[in-house]
């Protein structure tokens, strides 16, 4: 019986993790432009984890009714919540 053939580069079976330069695999954020270069403040922010892709987004973003993909980006749990949120901040 022929092996199916297996993602090499995944150590579990889950796509809910990007990989990433510095830290591998990992589960990720929908982070916005605006968060991510730091000119604006996290408004919404959910947790990312294994099942769940996580949120990072300014007001602006936040608020829209539907998101411009243009100004979201991908980014590991590890970049998001060690690099750019404390960049920017979170909205009071
Ligand atoms: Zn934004
Ligand atoms: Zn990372």
């Amino acid at each position: 019986m022929k092996k199916k053939k297996k993602h090499k580069a995944k150590p579990r079976d889950n796509h809910n993790l990007i990989q990433c330069h510095d830290h591998s695999w990992r589960p990720w954020y929908v982070v916005c432009v605006h968060v991510m270069r730091g000119h604006s403040p996290v408004a919404r922010f959910s947790k990312a984890s294994a099942d769940e892709v996580g949120e990072c987004l300014c007001k602006e973003c936040a608020d829209r009714e539907e998101p411009d993909i243009e100004q979201l980006k991908a980014c590991c749990d590890r970049c998001t919540e060690e690099k750019i949120i404390p960049t920017a901040g979170m909205l009071q």
